[in-house]
């Protein structure tokens, strides 16, 4: 397993490179309240996300079952792991659609995306029954017969179709995101501008959905990030998706864009293997950086968590800690990768020496600076917006039993995981593949027609 996956081993270089925009976040004078100030839009009248209320919905017999396609993906697909700033990002290249549903085009899935709280009790978008969840995902869509990118379509009113799934906390670990969530350490800073190549067969834009997308809500609303363009034709799925505890944590160690940052660094994939590699290949060096820290850190902390006025409050010095080891480790990794020149390897001496102290304000202080500057990412989400005259449909009838959301291990197929020994069971089978399969070939004979 070890050997196929060398097989990923490639450094490729980007032809597009990242826009990292800090001119809005989710909290302080550049969070939501502040948006529109600068993006008018986002003071419509048909923006989301909302609180969705099944008993206050109206069931619509044209919202019939989608299709999501190809799955398994096309030769020469990626999935490819990024942290833009805001949000953890997985880019699809290749042929992956979204059609039927109710909508009215075929639609190009361009990306899919999290939101996510510091605690159980928030983290998504939208509410179901004045309720959040801890996470929420959200499959973002074109419409490809009358746009040619994604850029085009996304202020127009029939621009977007995006696909929301919730989630509920699970005891065991979801295996459908475990090679996205084992990216997630490659690509804790937005600034880095890494992008992670995930192995082919480690992602199915089916299965990161719920195993029941028959059961949607469907209503017109807009971009929950600023522009805040209305022009999204929302689905929200009523069964919800799992993700374990430990998963969930991964997602609040994601940085968000700096205000001070004046880097340009150029954007870069490479795959896990490739990361892996280098940080995970010594061990015993990795334990020694880590004696090394507390014994070298401790000297400048001091200074640094008085400056803050942090010293002597635990919790918070723990996560000045964490912050602060996170940095060194990743400016560490990414010196032994050569790929950040400008950014030196750290100091790998495990001595405190005093003439470092005496120089602690020059030598130090720039090196502070960037750790204090890191926040994680933690409440990524828009509140509810008002639903104003807008009608939210659903394409079940209330009081229906649900049929075949049972989650059997029958329907499950293999997909290989970051994981080198075993392959993880994920969800539906061989027979839903073919059935989707038949519902496209379906679609591009209807379309040809
Ligand atoms: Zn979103």
């Amino acid at each position: 397993m070890e050997s196929k996956l060398y097989i990923y081993a490639a450094i490729v270089l980007v032809l597009s490179p990242v826009v990292i925009s800090a001119k809005w976040g989710y909290s302080g004078k550049m969070g939501p309240a502040g948006w529109a100030d600068q993006f008018k839009k986002c003071a419509g009248k048909k923006q989301s996300p909302i609180d969705i209320r099944a008993e206050e919905t109206m069931y619509n017999p044209d919202l019939k079952d989608f299709a999501i396609w190809y799955d398994p993906p096309m030769p020469n697909s990626n999935f490819t792991v990024k942290n833009n700033g805001h949000t953890l990002q997985v880019d699809l290249e290749g042929d992956f659609y979204v059609s039927n549903g109710g909508l009215r085009h075929l639609y190009k899935a361009a990306q899919f995306h999290f939101h996510w709280g510091g605690k159980a009790q928030h983290g998504s978008e939208h509410l179901m029954e004045g309720k959040a969840s801890p996470l929420e995902m959200h499959l973002v869509t074109y419409n490809s017969d009358t746009y040619e990118s994604i850029g085009l379509a996304a202020p127009q009113p029939d621009g977007l179709a995006v696909l929301g799934t919730m989630f509920e906390i699970s005891k065991e670990d979801n295996p459908v995101y475990a090679s996205i969530i084992k990216a997630i350490q490659y690509i804790r800073d937005p600034h880095k501008k890494l992008r992670i190549r995930l192995p082919e067969d480690s992602v199915s834009i089916r299965n990161i959905l719920p195993l029941d997308i028959s059961r949607y809500f469907r209503y017109q609303g807009s971009l929950t990030t600023p522009h805040c363009h209305e022009s999204v034709t929302w689905t929200v799925f009523q069964q919800k998706q799992t993700i374990s505890e430990a998963q969930l944590k991964q997602f609040r160690t994601l940085l968000q864009t700096g205000h001070h940052h004046h880097g340009a660094a150029e954007e870069r994939v490479i795959t896990v293997e490739q990361a892996r590699q280098v940080i995970a290949a010594e061990p015993s060096r990795h334990r020694r950086a880590a004696g090394w820290r507390h014994a070298h850190l401790s000297q400048r902390q001091r200074d640094v968590m008085v400056e803050l006025g942090i010293k002597g409050n635990h919790k918070e010095e723990q996560v000045y800690l964490e912050e602060a080891d996170l940095a060194l480790r990743e400016q560490q990794m990414f010196a032994e990768m050569g790929m950040f020149a400008d950014q030196p390897a750290a100091d790998p001496s495990p001595v405190d020496k005093p003439e470092v102290k005496e120089h602690h304000k020059e030598a130090e202080e720039p090196k502070m600076d960037v750790a204090v500057e890191r926040q994680v990412i933690i409440d990524n989400y828009r509140p509810v917006q008002p639903l104003h005259d807008r009608v939210v449909y659903r394409s079940f009838k209330l009081g229906e039993t649900p049929v075949g959301t049972a989650r059997s291990d029958q329907q499950r197929v293999s997909y290989t995981t970051l994981d080198e020994e075993d392959p993880v069971c994920a969800a539906p089978g061989a027979w839903a593949s073919a059935l989707l399969l038949l519902a496209s070939l379906l679609v591009a004979v209807l379309l040809v027609l």
